[in-house]
């Protein structure tokens, strides 16, 4: 892959990751960071494929501004992010990777925003996989409740799932939320490995092993939108 650089008539220069592959079209696209990616076949001449972008010049700026505005959404939702009920306030630095730090906040090596926030969503999903697992764990022992497996999952639109079949998964953003809110969402799904359903006997089992569930539902009415800041 390289980097083609394409000057637009007032002299403004947009740059695209140009890269070679075994198809007859050319395809222009923007790929998960907002990067424009070039893909034109293997022996298309540098000079064809800047023809072929100044043919599609209209297509192509409109491209560019997407891209512009996903970079742009991104830089403004970073400063600050939820880690284990607390908010941490994000600042770059001269670094590698990412750290946390209990007064300084989150830590993020000096790249462009829309980096950063893909390294801080690996980063979380890796914490998320050790601590929510870690704390599943604990609670299936006390409850003495064996699911079929526990995992993390991306779903956008439950906290917890538990199935018969494919055991517990847990939101890997609950990794945001306080501990008491990470427990009871543990206890309700281990929970259903006794009863499918929310009936006053699910109720008495979840109430033996936590007295925060309201509180826990509160939080995560509240905060719970916030915990899907990064996507
Ligand atoms: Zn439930």
């Amino acid at each position: 892959m390289s980097i083609l650089k394409y000057t637009l008539n007032n002299g403004e220069i947009i740059e695209l990751n140009l890269s070679r592959t075994a198809r007859k079209n050319v395809i222009l696209r923007l790929d998960k960071y907002g990067e424009l990616k070039f893909n034109v076949p293997p022996c298309l001449s540098l000079q064809r494929a800047f023809r072929w972008l100044s043919e599609n010049e209209g297509k192509f700026l409109q491209i560019w501004h997407q891209s512009k505005q996903l970079k742009q959404a991104r830089v403004s939702i970073i400063k600050q992010i939820w880690f284990l009920g607390k908010r941490y306030r994000c600042a770059s630095q001269i670094t590698d990777k990412i750290y946390w730090h209990p007064q300084q906040g989150i830590i993020l090596p000096d790249l462009p925003v829309y980096e950063q926030r893909q390294l801080l969503i690996n980063w979380l999903k890796t914490q998320a996989q050790q601590y929510l697992i870690e704390r599943l764990k604990r609670w299936s022992q006390i409850m003495q409740l064996q699911p079929q497996a526990m995992a993390i999952s991306r779903a956008k639109t439950f906290w917890g799932v538990c199935r018969s079949k494919t055991g517990i998964r847990l939101n890997w953003r609950l990794i945001g939320a306080p501990d008491y809110v990470i427990d009871y969402v543990c206890i309700h799904e281990l929970g259903h490995l006794k009863h499918p359903h929310h009936g006053p006997a699910f109720w008495a089992l979840v109430d033996k092993y936590t007295e925060q569930t309201k509180l826990a539902k509160m939080w995560l009415r509240h905060n719970g939108k916030e915990l899907f800041q990064l996507g």
